[in-house]
């Protein structure tokens, strides 16, 4: 059996059963033997890919965003860049080597890095050693006293979420037990606390609650009413509510959540309508959620591939070609993907989207 697995088996003998948030943050975080406290899962060799790993291109639009949004709001100097969970660091380098088109916007920008994983930051050091970049814990540790420009790609769908399931006429969290030497799902025996969720529902329905997303969102969102500044957020997820959507991915394949603990990612979809909400009742402006591709091809993502694809060899063309299928495709990530932005109130109109 796996350390971690023996590890959560000896809590759950100890304190009783935990909860879902409470197993992913072990499974994805544990000090020692966290998914992305290890190394590196991402890319073709790893267990998923993300955008920025697909093509250079997801990378070089986005920069362009902020460049373009920074320009608008009368180019702020200090401001800082910031991206939530870098992963390897690959979206920032290449955001800042497009941004190198206007060396304004790279003065004025201040980089920092909010990430868990100590692996995790000694790869992006290795990828941006040539931006004078800094670390921090949590969004609570951002400098308050210049703008602030936040990206964040699949950041939000790693958050640990809590689960519902509707039996009996209430909702009751669902917890994560033993059976033996497995983990197996049960219902909290007494019902949930939790006023958010709906009155009527069928008996089985799960619904997630994602409380530390909420308050990513609310802290982040209370800094942009002051700060000014702007948030994108580019994550898998729902326009709205929905029942169970845990996903563990090992190798590329989907795996069963609770067989290997530290060994598979977990996600779950981001619902975007609760963190617009919690955005809008603090008085920041919310536009989208809109599919990837929508986006992307709003920013010029074809233009942009036929122009690499006129400098490139015939194996470099299919590559780029398989990269903007990818990306943009209904079949891939093109709407399963879903990109939504946060200005703080009164700013002008954001690039790429209609609000
Ligand atoms: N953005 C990257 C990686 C996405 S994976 C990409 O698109 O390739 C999620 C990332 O978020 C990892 O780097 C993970 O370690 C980090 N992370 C998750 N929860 C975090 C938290 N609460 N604070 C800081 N970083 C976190």
């Amino acid at each position: 059996m796996n350390a971690l697995k023996e590890k959560i088996l000896s809590r759950i003998a100890a304190e009783g059963p935990i909860t879902l948030a409470q197993y992913v943050q072990m499974a994805l975080y544990d000090p020692e033997h966290g998914y992305y406290m290890k190394g590196d899962p991402f890319g073709a060799k790893g267990d998923f890919i993300t955008a920025p790993e697909v093509s250079q291109i997801f990378g070089e639009l986005i920069g362009l965003w902020f460049v373009q949004a920074w320009e608008d709001r009368g180019r702020p100097k200090p401001f800082h860049l910031v991206e939530l969970g870098p992963g390897r660091g690959t979206l920032m380098a290449d955001m800042l080597r497009t941004a190198r088109l206007r060396p304004e916007f790279l003065t004025a920008a201040e980089v920092l890095l909010m990430e868990t994983s100590p692996a995790l930051r000694s790869l992006q050091r290795q990828t941006l050693k040539d931006a004078s970049a800094h670390w921090i814990d949590s969004v609570a540790g951002l400098a308050d006293e210049a703008p602030l420009y936040v990206v964040a790609n699949e950041f939000l769908d790693a958050l640990p979420v809590r689960q519902f399931v509707f039996v009996d006429g209430r909702w009751h969290e669902r917890m994560v037990t033993a059976k033996g030497n497995e983990l197996a799902f049960v219902p909290a025996p007494d019902p949930a606390q939790i006023d958010t969720l709906p009155k009527h529902a069928s008996p089985g329905d799960v619904m997630e609650v994602s409380l530390i997303a909420h308050g990513v969102i609310a802290e982040l969102a209370s800094r942009l009413a002051l700060q000014s500044g702007l948030a994108l957020f580019i994550d898998y997820g729902h326009e709205s509510g929905h029942g169970d959507s845990l996903q563990a991915v090992k190798a590329h394949q989907y795996a069963d959540p609770l067989a290997e603990p530290g060994e598979a990612d977990l996600t779950t979809r981001v619902d975007f309508a609760a963190l617009a909400k919690i955005a809008r009742e603090m008085k920041v402006q919310v536009c989208g959620p809109i599919a990837q591709s929508t986006f992307l091809e709003s920013l010029g993502i074809h233009a942009r591939a036929e122009r690499l694809r006129r400098e490139a060899d015939a194996n470099t063309r299919a590559m780029i070609d398989t990269g903007v299928e990818r990306l943009i495709s209904p079949k891939q990530m093109g709407t399963l993907f879903k990109v939504m932005a946060l200005s703080s109130p009164d700013s002008p109109p954001l690039p790429g989207f209609k609000c």
